[in-house]
């Protein structure tokens, strides 16, 4: 005749089932944390940038970093982290993001934005926002508060009525003088250009996008990017920063946000690219990141840089252009910021 189990013994078979899971779980919490994030790639010379602005730019990455380091260092998530570090940055008027944001053709700004939480694979993005602060957040709400991953102009900014905590501002909120003389530039490149007389890219059209990518006590990875796109963009253009897989992309093992000529990391589906050479073929994501950034990309014609973290915290931020604004907290505390391709 089966005995029934007492009390006792379930608790202690519930015990010794249990065990190795709180084990594990007790284990990641105290797991070590990484946070690393950019301020865009492109055509960065020490030549260009002055000792001054180098020191600002510098100031607002570490400002960043802190942002996102204090929600890790307090037990929060990947998620929380990565949404107030590029906050952080979308309120710096050195980065294309948010306040700083580039002018499209017809002297406005329309911003992008993207999250995306890697073991859940949970994600939200907008594009064509035209008047919310913090596009991030915006992101995160669609992600959050919708059955959608991604919405767009007009549709994003009645969303985005729907939020109170959504901070709201004009467009002309988002100008600076240094954004406007790079579109006086790019508007005379282009009747230059028309003229048959000058067919060189526009040196700075595309940087200054934002991204973090972070890794939390519990081994979760999380990823933002954030971005006004390209100097004079029209016809509603739209490049990688919001599109998950392209500039923004997390699994369980892997996160990245990219920065750099979106057209080309939309085509190269980029993001993922790095990510899935990780998953499927077992590559070290330095090695990964390095094979997208340094041969796919290029070989394309396009150019930029992209940030990233494993499940274990290795970071890695390679670039083909002559400089990344780039900050990173290694999971053993070791923590800087850079601008060159020399720190
Ligand atoms: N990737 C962005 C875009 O093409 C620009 C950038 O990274 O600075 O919209």
């Amino acid at each position: 005749m089966p005995l029934m189990p007492t009390l006792p013994t379930l608790t202690a078979v519930a015990a010794v089932l249990l065990a190795p899971g709180l084990e594990a779980a007790a284990a990641a919490a105290t797991a070590p944390t990484a946070l690393v994030i950019h301020g865009g790639a492109g055509v960065i010379t020490r030549e260009q940038l002055s000792v001054n602005d180098e020191r600002a730019i510098r100031a607002d990455l570490d400002a960043a970093l802190d942002a996102g380091d204090a929600v890790l260092n307090a037990g929060g998530s990947a998620l929380d982290a990565v949404t107030a570090a590029v906050v952080v940055l979308e309120d710096s008027p050195w980065f294309n993001a948010g306040k700083g944001a580039v002018f499209t053709a017809d002297g406005g700004h329309e911003l992008d934005a993207a999250i995306m939480e890697g073991h859940t694979r949970r994600a939200g993005a907008v594009t064509g926002v035209r008047t919310v602060r913090h596009p991030v957040r915006l992101a995160r709400a669609v992600m959050e508060h919708t059955r959608h991953v991604f919405l767009a102009a007009e549709g994003a900014e009645a969303f985005a009525d729907t939020r109170p905590e959504i901070e709201r501002v004009g467009n002309d909120w988002f100008n600076t003088e240094r954004r406007r003389q790079q579109l006086e530039a790019a508007r005379e490149r282009e009747q230059r250009q028309a003229a048959g007389d000058d067919v060189t890219p526009v040196p700075g059209a595309h940087f200054g996008t934002v991204g973090a990518v972070a890794l939390d006590a519990n081994g979760h990875i999380a990823v933002a990017t954030s971005t006004g796109g390209m100097t004079n963009k029209r016809w509603g253009r739209i490049g990688d920063a919001p599109v998950i897989g392209a500039g923004t992309y997390a699994n369980d093992q892997c996160g990245i946000s990219g920065t750099g000529w979106g057209e080309f990391y939309l085509r190269a589906v980029a993001a993922h690219a790095i990510c899935a050479r990780v998953a499927l073929r077992g590559d070290p994501i330095a090695a990964a990141a390095d094979d997208v950034i340094n041969n796919v990309i290029p070989a394309l014609g396009g150019d930029g840089g992209a940030i990233g973290l494993d499940a274990r915290g290795t970071i890695v931020m390679p670039f083909n252009t002559a400089g990344m604004y780039r900050g990173w907290i290694h999971p053993d505390g070791r923590r800087g910021t850079a601008v060159f391709r020399e720190p």
